[in-house]
């Protein structure tokens, strides 16, 4: 059967500028050899600390950057090897979740034509059915159908993180890429956003790359999780097998700097 997302041997280097005339030019390692399958309505976590690669993993599974090496397989499509049109008409089954809920939303476009972006993209999709899909759309992230005319600045953090989620639904996608989607929010909304995202899992199907600086975050939504290190996965597993028993020292540091996570005490 063909996976949902297939990441082969993913690796992106960034040269830097020389240090020196005619000096060589430095190397960052931002991903150095990712490989991990994720099967249709599956739900993975990239966990790991700042600078691990995450984001860089994110932009090459979206097609926004390309791989120094790899592939990425996306519904059993060589997404770096399709050309500008048939990537265009791919984006309607992946789309993205930003961290930033202030940042990620343009403020001087009212919420239905932000959600309807997506859709307008594509061709066919007139703008009577943009803004139905639209309206739908926001119902089922728990928005009103009066929200539509308002701008952003009119929303709460969570209510602008259930906007995006909105924009990204709305082709009806296979897969969503939400990098950091909570971080930026009180922690008493992290908790209802990511219960939004697992209702949606389970009525629409819809697949997850979720990824987060924090273990727990992904503790709840993810099958699997694999912890990120210097550009490469250095753990993988169930959530609950990595909060009982890591292998790898960099998972526990990794679960002793989150308060919330820590093991109760004996
Ligand atoms: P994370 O999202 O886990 O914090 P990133 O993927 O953003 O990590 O970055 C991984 C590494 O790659 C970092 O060392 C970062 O400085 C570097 N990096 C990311 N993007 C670029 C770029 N465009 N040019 C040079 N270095 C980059
Ligand atoms: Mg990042």
């Amino acid at each position: 059967m063909t996976a949902l997302l297939q990441v082969q041997d993913l690796v992106r280097h960034y040269a830097l500028p020389r240090e020196r005339l005619f000096g060589p030019r430095p190397v960052v390692r931002a991903l150095d050899g990712v490989s991990f399958a994720l099967p249709a309505g599956g739900s993975l976590g990239i966990v790991g600390e700042s600078g691990s690669g995450k984001s860089t993993l994110a932009r090459l599974v979206m097609a926004l950057d390309r791989p120094t090496a790899g592939s990425v397989h996306l519904l059993g499509r060589d997404l770096h090897r399709l050309d500008a049109a048939a990537l265009k008409a791919a984006r309607r089954d992946f789309q993205m979740v930003f961290q930033d809920p202030y940042g990620s939303l343009d403020p001087r476009q009212t919420v239905a034509r932000i959600v309807a972006e997506p859709l307008a993209a594509l061709a066919g999709a007139g703008a009577t059915e943009q803004r139905e899909r639209a309206a739908k759309t926001l119902a089922a992230v728990g928005l009103r159908t009066s929200d539509l005319d308002k701008y952003p600045h009119e929303f709460s953090g969570g209510q602008r993180q259930r906007i995006a989620i909105a924009r990204a639904l709305v082709t009806r996608p296979r897969l969503i890429v939400a990098d950091e989607p909570v971080s930026a929010l009180d922690v008493s909304v992290q908790a209802q956003v990511l219960n939004l995202m697992q209702d949606l899992r389970e009525r629409y199907g819809v697949g997850y790359l979720l990824i987060s600086h924090d273990l727990a975050v992904v503790r709840h939504l993810c099958d699997e999780v694999c912890v990120m290190h210097r550009g490469r996965i250095v753990e993988r597993g169930a959530p609950q097998r990595l909060f009982r028993h890591t292998e790898h020292p960099y998972t526990q540091a990794l679960l002793a700097a989150v308060p919330h996570a820590a093991p109760p005490p004996v």
